[in-house]
């Protein structure tokens, strides 16, 4: 059993530009760019957003709405440095962190006695000493941690920082979810809510009660894996940076090889384990790399970056043999690793509402999902 807190500033930008001119305070007023140009809205304060003004809107539109609206620049430092210290609180609790935004976090608290006591301590304590106000959700997992502070959040409404505190208790993951409409679900854009409301699902329990075998073939991996979501089912950990760095394997040989097809062969072994990792870890990675040391124990290491983040074990493989063919030249080898960087979670990239998921993972993926489920006969019936 996991408890998952997640953290989220509120209107974070505004909240920070409050500490440099109290002035702002209770005023409708907007971080961003200039409404000449094609600025737009970063972070609105709450009483502007009482107005209609909402981020991500044009600067122009946001006066139209908003007329006596104050426009502040952005001043990103400051913005970083509080962050920073905000990240460092919730660190002082448990090394489970994982940052998704300059304002937003996980984190673990499943070891702790009184997680909601420990929750409740952080949010006061970032409010007094830092003047920022921020909301906590909590719940079994990240999905349903999210979900239930953006829940929090928005039921109020009253031109002031929400300062909300969401606890979803364990088991109660589905009936929470599912009066909610299915936008509120991670992975489901504008795209994906039309091609369900043609089904006649709208909410997320009208997603819950599909038969995800069903969605998988009407849908591909997305039907399956929404469908298990809207169930409030998700099992990512929390990743944290120090993991998020990179991923590398490396072998070094008994003897000094400079046997080319010996060393293809390893190298491709190594891919594939450092391709493993990633995935389990849910993963994308967009930096390949190899290291090549030769007997006189001088070191070379290669890079390259992909169009694209990916997990597919044949793009990261092809590109570390790319490396290798490029970088060796038939000297004896004492050791050759290989290992991929510049990493993101793959639920960091479905992030935004209009994501392809299609993309996203693989499909044998999921029916080796299936199989361990519902048995070999299953994926005949289902793939075909
Ligand atoms: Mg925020």
């Amino acid at each position: 059993m996991r408890i998952i807190a997640h953290l989220d500033l509120d209107a974070f930008f505004c909240a920070v530009e409050e500490l440099y001119t109290p002035a702002l305070r209770g005023v409708p007023f907007a971080v961003g760019g200039s409404p000449d140009g094609r600025g737009v809205v970063a972070s609105c304060s709450y009483p502007a957003r009482m107005q209609g003004v909402h981020s991500a809107m044009p600067m122009a539109q946001a006066i139209r709405l908003c007329p006596n609206l104050r426009i502040v620049p952005h001043r990103r430092g400051a913005y970083t440095q509080a962050s920073r210290q905000v990240m460092a609180k919730i660190r002082e609790i448990t090394d489970q962190v994982e940052q998704i935004s300059i304002d937003e976090a996980f984190f673990d608290l499943s070891d702790q006695t009184d997680a909601e006591r420990i929750a409740r301590d952080l949010q006061l304590d970032i409010n007094q000493t830092l003047h920022l106000p921020s909301s906590i959700g909590i719940a079994a997992n990240k999905l349903v941690a999210k979900i239930a502070n953006d829940y929090g959040k928005a039921q109020k409404r009253d031109g002031k920082p929400p300062r909300a505190f969401t606890v979803i208790p364990a088991g109660k993951e589905a009936a929470f979810l599912a009066p909610l409409t299915i936008t509120k679900l991670w992975g489901v854009g504008p795209k994906t809510a039309e091609r369900l409301a043609e089904i006649g699902i709208r909410t997320i329990g009208d997603l819950a009660a599909q038969d995800e075998l069903k969605m998988l073939q009407r849908f591909g991996q997305v039907g399956y894996e929404i469908t298990r979501r809207a169930r409030g089912i998700d099992k990512r950990g929390i990743v944290t940076e120090r993991e998020t760095k990179s991923i590398s394997q490396e072998t070094t040989f008994s003897k000094d090889t400079r046997d080319k097809g010996e060393l293809q062969q390893v190298l491709r072994k190594l891919s594939q384990k450092v391709c493993d990792r990633l995935q389990k870890k849910g993963f994308v990675a967009h930096t390949v790399k190899i290291k090549l040391r030769w007997s006189d124990f001088t070191t070379l290491t290669r890079q390259t970056t992909l169009p694209t983040h990916t997990d597919e074990s044949d793009v990261l493989i092809q590109a570390a043999q790319k490396l290798f063919n490029t970088h060796w030249q038939g000297r004896p080898l004492r050791l050759i690793g290989m290992g991929v960087s510049g990493l993101e979670s793959a639920n960091q990239q479905i992030g935004l509402w209009d994501h392809d998921w299609e993309k996203e993972r693989h499909v044998e993926d999921v029916l080796a999902k299936i199989k361990e489920k519902f048995g070999d006969d299953a994926i005949k019936r289902g793939a075909k």
